[in-house]
């Protein structure tokens, strides 16, 4: 990594905006890891950090993400995320969202937002009426737009199928037991597939009652959280944290392959290799979880409608086997193969 400014997550990104609106409280990092294959694009994340350098690297780290992503998408958009320290009490006001609103305007388009972790499309609808570079916004009448989580689910729940067929030779999910991390709106969506598929389901939700209200939609079993990564499954699928595959949670994984939809799911680079090193299939998050881009990004850039979103998203299956073969023919693990794939897309190699 390139860190001329000591920051170890630094990484040749194009530009850092400090955001600072004394009067409404703001304080924001939007930062833009690239624009190499169009404007930078991702999330903003509203979050209590322990303190500003656990932003910063958070802005950092996610905006090169979104780099990957976009990129192994195959969409004309480079990475950005921004964040928003909430303070202590977390107050998100009206007028503070006009000032980000007014801040990325500032940008004139080189960095385009929509929603992340703690804002919601209310706040998208806010921040609108000061900019017009965002997506993620409420539409009518079969337009593209809207909640991404549904384009999310059908690209999970179409790479764990293409993981099924290329670990286990089986071209249906007939009878595969599948373990799902989290029952919110991507675990949902897989949920509802693979089960209309014939898997067996078991799901884990710190919040156990959405964890039953799925398990008793979809003919589940509710597992608790502590247990779900490591029951004997056919298909591990995290769909709630980050960070949730480390040496400690490898070494007890009883499952052939791990894919699912959450973000940032390697602890460490290392942990890819680690994966690889046990013979468990891993789709790297990115690539698997790209579903809800692709359709910011059509809703932003208006390319298409509902029909090249259900295309783009049908060809991550085939981004994954790319990847695997790459993978197979390289020995180097399919995290490190993507990373290489995407950074060589933006001109970073
Ligand atoms: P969500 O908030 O709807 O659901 C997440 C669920 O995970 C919640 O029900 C929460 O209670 C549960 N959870 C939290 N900690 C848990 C734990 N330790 N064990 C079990 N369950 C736990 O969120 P979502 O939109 O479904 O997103 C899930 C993941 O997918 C996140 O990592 C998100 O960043 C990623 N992702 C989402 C989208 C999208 O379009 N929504 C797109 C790309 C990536």
């Amino acid at each position: 990594m390139n860190t001329p400014w000591g920051y170890p997550d630094f990484d040749a990104h194009e530009a850092l905006h400090f955001v600072n609106d004394e009067s409404t409280g703001l304080r924001a990092i939007i930062a833009m890891h690239s624009t190499h294959l169009g404007p930078a694009a991702g999330g903003t994340r509203f979050w209590h950090y322990a303190d500003d350098a656990e932003a910063l690297t958070d802005a950092l780290r996610l905006s090169r993400g979104m780099s990957y992503k976009n990129a192994m998408a195959g969409l004309p958009l480079g990475g950005g995320k921004a964040v928003v320290l909430a303070n202590k009490s977390r107050t998100k006001t009206p007028e503070m969202l006009a000032a980000f609103g007014a801040a990325v305007n500032g940008l004139c388009g080189k960095y385009v937002t929509a929603e992340d972790v703690g804002m919601s499309v209310a706040d998208m609808i806010e921040i609108s009426k000061q900019t017009k570079f965002v997506a993620g916004l409420p539409v009518e009448g079969g337009a593209v737009g809207g909640d991404p989580g549904p384009h999310t689910s059908l690209g999970v729940f179409l790479g764990i199928k293409a993981a099924v067929k290329r670990a286990l030779g089986k071209d249906s999910l007939n009878g595969l037991h599948i373990a799902l991390q989290g029952a919110g709106s991507v675990a949902g969506g897989v949920a509802r597939q693979a089960a209309a598929e014939g898997a067996k389901l078991s799901i884990a939700d710190v919040d156990r009652t959405r964890a039953e209200n799925l398990a008793a939609e979809t003919g589940g079993s509710v597992v608790t959280p502590d247990d779900i990564l490591f029951l004997e499954a056919d298909v591990v699928s995290p769909c709630a944290l980050g960070a949730i595959l480390t040496e400690q949670s490898i070494a007890r994984l009883n499952s052939p392959i791990v894919a699912g939809g959450a973000n940032n799911q390697l602890a460490t680079a290392e942990d890819g290799r680690r994966l690889q090193a046990r013979g468990i299939l891993y789709a790297p998050d990115y690539v698997i979880n790209a579903g809800g881009i692709i359709n910011v990004s059509t809703e932003y850039l208006g390319d298409g409608g509902p029909d090249l979103v259900r295309s783009r998203v049908e060809a991550i299956p085939g981004r994954l086997e790319q990847i695997w073969s790459e993978s197979a023919a390289s020995q180097q693990d399919p995290a490190s193969v993507a990373d290489a794939m995407a950074q060589k897309l933006i001109g970073r190699r």
